[in-house]
């Protein structure tokens, strides 16, 4: 099907709407994106019609339940390429899973004096995890740098992975800068010294796709909440081997094999991962997104996001004491800037009176702040749902906003 750009926002009930009498233009999906219709009416028909706990029921509804929940996870697992539904393990979000990993990849294999290479454009949920297991084990955090650019200094790599690093976790693209990562240049220089390596993929997965095997990466994570489907649902996509020798992170119903009070033997891949009464509905209704990605044309939202990212960048540069932070060569639709002067809430603040939702501070990325020296940023993020005259809207916006703050 052609991408119709009328059709795509005719999917999107919530786009339609006016705030404080303006035309909504929503330019925050970098923090979650918004739900076609097919989703909220399936997340609908499974509450209204099908709920039902999962795995341990022999009735009609909870059979019918777990066969679509595993559907959802082949749906996942076809979506990243993985090579089998053992490796695709559904959590909370990608914090969810960056916290799984970092503790039970950490129990597994990380002890006193190892290190953990992350890079410093990391949002804090790729942060903190490892930081509370370096503390826990008495491991050291070690960090990639970026350039003036927002693109990783790689030529500091090699020197960086030692016979200590244990594992490399590292963002595909940047929240706050914009930044693709080279990640298979990364994960060939990691592999090469036996050292894995997880990705964080919360702001790739909904811009082009991704392909586990092709990267070849160990751990990849993201948040069905960014990739249009519901909140409090997520993936960790692990290799089967790595799974298999980590032990669980909690403990629960249906991670278990079985149960005494002396003893208890877990549940074979991904269950072991699963403890608990699943977020079934979560996790169908990001296939359901997924689904809808596809019949929408993954390649087709990349081409039509490289001519929105292109616009994007020529109307801000257009405009006089506006500032961006990040212009990596390859670059997601994440836009961060600064106005001359101007402080970031007074921007946001006037955006949303127009009508137009940005989101303005850290974006949970403190260090990139602290790398140029700034309280924060106004960020502008958008999808393929987002058009060229909502940009149009924004830079109008922002010289509003100059000529009313300067
Ligand atoms: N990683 C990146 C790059 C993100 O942008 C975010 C959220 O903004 C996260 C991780 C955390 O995602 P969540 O809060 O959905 O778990």
């Amino acid at each position: 099907m052609a991408f119709s750009i009328d059709r795509i926002r005719n999917d999107f009930p919530i786009l339609h709407q006016k705030v404080y009498n303006k035309p909504l233009v929503y330019l925050d999906n970098g923090a979650t994106t918004h739900k076609p219709a097919v989703v909220i009416e399936t997340i609908k028909e499974l509450q209204e019609s099908h709920n039902s706990s999962i795995h341990r029921g022999i009735h009609f509804l909870s059979e019918q339940m777990t066969s679509r929940y595993e559907a959802a996870r082949e749906t996942v697992r076809a979506f990243l390429n993985a090579s089998s539904t053992s490796e695709v393990i559904f959590t909370s979000g990608a914090t969810g899973s960056i916290n799984a990993v970092a503790f039970s990849f950490g129990e597994r294999y990380v002890k006193a004096g190892d290190e953990i290479l992350i890079s410093e454009m990391e949002h804090h949920s790729n942060i903190v995890p490892w930081q509370m297991l370096c503390q826990r084990k008495g491991a050291k955090l070690k960090i990639i740098p970026f350039d003036h650019n927002g693109e990783l200094l790689l030529d500091q790599l090699d020197a960086l992975l030692t016979e200590q690093t244990k594992l490399v976790a590292l963002t595909h693209a940047s929240n706050s800068l914009g930044t693709i990562n080279p990640v298979k240049e990364v994960i060939r220089r990691a592999h090469a010294r036996n050292i894995p390596v997880m990705l964080d993929g919360a702001q790739m997965v909904q811009h082009g796709k991704v392909d586990v095997k092709e990267l070849d990466c160990d751990f990849y994570v993201f948040s069905s909440h960014k990739i249009f489907g519901p909140t409090g649902s997520g993936v960790l996509y692990g290799k089967e081997s790595l799974l298999e020798e980590m032990p669980p992170y909690q403990g629960g119903g249906d991670m278990v094999d079985q149960v005494t009070f002396e003893d208890t033997s877990y549940n074979t891949l991904p269950f072991k991962f699963e403890a608990g009464t699943a977020n079934y509905i979560g996790a169908i209704g990001l296939a359901t997104a997924i689904d809808y990605l596809k019949q929408v044309g993954i390649s087709e939202i990349g081409l039509y996001e490289k001519e929105l990212i292109d616009y994007t960048k020529q109307k801000l540069g257009d405009i006089e004491g506006l500032i961006i932070y990040g212009n990596a060569k390859k670059r997601i639709s994440v836009f961060s800037f600064l106005l001359d002067n101007i402080h970031t809430y007074d921007a946001g603040m006037i955006l949303d009176k127009m009508g137009i939702a940005v989101r303005t501070g850290t974006h949970c990325t403190q260090p990139v702040m602290d790398h140029f020296g700034i309280s924060g940023t106004i960020r502008a993020s958008l999808v393929f749902y987002n058009t060229r005259e909502e940009v149009d809207r924004l830079a109008e916006g922002i010289e509003q906003t100059i000529k009313m703050l300067s």
